[in-house]
């Protein structure tokens, strides 16, 4: 589980990278006319919003690499209670189980 945390954050700092290479070349000057920055700058928000949730993932993993060297990984920050198995096969970062991140949506959303 370890191993294959570091492989995903790898991944995510891989893509990341990408992303940021893509916006350098996006500021390019020589696409100065006024269509071409429109396009660019809608572009940025694109990859901005891909950024930013690619960077949350990796805060995440991060986390968890945590939390393993810690001792508390795959315990419910909510309960307590150790979290399923297959929840953390599916999603390696959670950080409760399945009835208490269900709770804590729920919360969310009124
Ligand atoms: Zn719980």
């Amino acid at each position: 589980m370890h191993q294959r945390l570091l492989e995903r954050l790898a991944q995510i700092e891989g893509r990341l990278h990408h992303v940021e290479q893509d916006r350098r070349r996006t500021r390019n000057p020589l696409a100065a006319d006024w269509q071409d920055q429109a396009s660019v700058r809608q572009n940025d928000e694109v990859l901005d919003e891909l950024a930013t949730e690619e960077r949350q993932q990796a805060e995440a993993i991060r986390a968890a690499l945590q939390r393993m060297d810690d001792g508390t990984y795959g315990t419910c920050l909510s309960c307590g209670e150790p979290i399923a198995l297959n929840r953390l096969a599916a999603l390696p970062y959670a950080v409760r189980c399945v009835p208490c991140a269900t709770q804590a949506e729920q919360r969310r959303q009124p």
